[in-house]
């Protein structure tokens, strides 16, 4: 249950509600929100008066709830708002990891020339090796940030464990959960304790339930800025790397407040599909698309297969703009 307590409870008393109810507690608004487990279904008679609003659910989708809220949430990256009534499509790109400032450099230009904001790049890349490229770490979160400085880019990178959630978070505008941290609880709730965005990808065995309820841990400790990422499951089909799940994004769309962004480049795991999925993710009216792209995808040091080259980029957003434009949405 999801309770409102009146604005005149003081945070003493509203502590010792939460104690009582055992829920847990954040401030919004100068209101003191509580959530509990989904089993409580009524208000204790010795609290009834000092609540000023409650929700009851059906199980822990709460706070993502569109029960809760109905109309999607607003996120901000930088000057560019996503979700609410904005029908933005955010254009996420760059490569899959950050390898030179050479790279980078060349990344930050091409979104620069296209008129896009956002630049993203992996510095701790979770692999599934671990005699493959691990990622640049903090000499590649100070290269991100050094083209956030010189271009004006908003920056996306991804936290691979609790060890360096702090230093991705000072350098980041917004923070990437990839598929395999998304269960992390303490990358979850550092990430609760800042007010930047929080881009979970969802597991490639995730349920939609589980992949929700690990946005309630950010949610609950007090970051409303949550942005779903779904990028494909693992299905029997072993001829693209993975299954991108539309059907999910809809029923996301149907029943949960968050704004969602698809990521066709590694579901597919090869470059020729991402442009037809791109069509197929932005004809659904989403918030964002996330696209990885590198200067000479061959020479790539992750994800090389999937990467789309510049130019590639560049037709991407030519297709995908009018598609966007016929279900009124705008690529931003
Ligand atoms: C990535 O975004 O480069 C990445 C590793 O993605 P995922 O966590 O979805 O596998
Ligand atoms: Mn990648």
């Amino acid at each position: 249950m999801i309770i409102h307590l009146k604005q005149s409870i003081d945070s003493n008393r509203a502590a010792e509600i939460a104690k009582q109810l055992k829920a847990i507690i954040f401030k919004k608004d100068g209101q003191h929100v509580l959530i509990t487990g989904y089993a409580l279904k009524s208000i204790p008679d010795d609290v009834i008066n000092e609540v000023a609003d409650s929700w009851v659910f059906e199980n822990d989708i709460q706070l993502a709830s569109n029960k809760y809220i109905s109309d999607k949430r607003e996120v901000s990256i930088g000057n560019t708002t996503i979700g609410g009534n904005t029908k933005n499509t955010i254009l996420i790109g760059g490569p899959c990891s950050v390898e030179s400032e050479e790279q980078i450099r060349s990344s930050a230009e091409l979104l620069k020339e296209l008129g896009l904001g956002t630049l993203r790049g992996g510095c701790y890349k979770p692999r599934t090796s671990p005699y493959s490229f691990q990622g640049l770490g903090l000499e590649g979160l100070q290269l991100l940030a050094k083209m956030r400085e010189e271009y004006g880019l908003n920056i996306i990178t991804e936290v691979r464990d609790a060890t360096h959630v702090h230093d991705v978070i000072e350098h980041s505008d917004v923070i990437q959960i990839g598929a395999k941290a998304m269960y992390d609880q303490g990358i979850l709730r550092a990430c609760a304790k800042t007010q930047k965005p929080v881009l979970i990808k969802r597991g490639f065995g995730t349920t939609l339930k589980e992949f929700v309820q690990a946005a309630e841990f950010v949610l609950s400790g007090g970051n409303p800025n949550v942005l779903l990422c779904e990028r494909g499951l693992r299905t029997f089909e072993t001829a693209t790397r993975f299954t991108l799940d539309l059907c999910g994004v809809a029923w996301l769309q149907e029943h949960v407040n968050l704004p969602i962004i698809l990521d066709p480049s590694h579901a597919m795991g090869y470059a020729y599909g991402v442009p037809a999925l791109s069509r197929a993710c932005v004809a659904m009216g989403i918030d964002g698309l996330l696209i990885e792209a590198h200067p000479n995808p061959s020479l790539a040091k992750s994800d090389a297969s999937q990467q789309l080259d510049h130019n590639g980029f560049r037709n991407l957003l030519n297709d995908i703009t009018p598609v966007a434009q016929s279900v009124g949405y705008k690529i931003v």
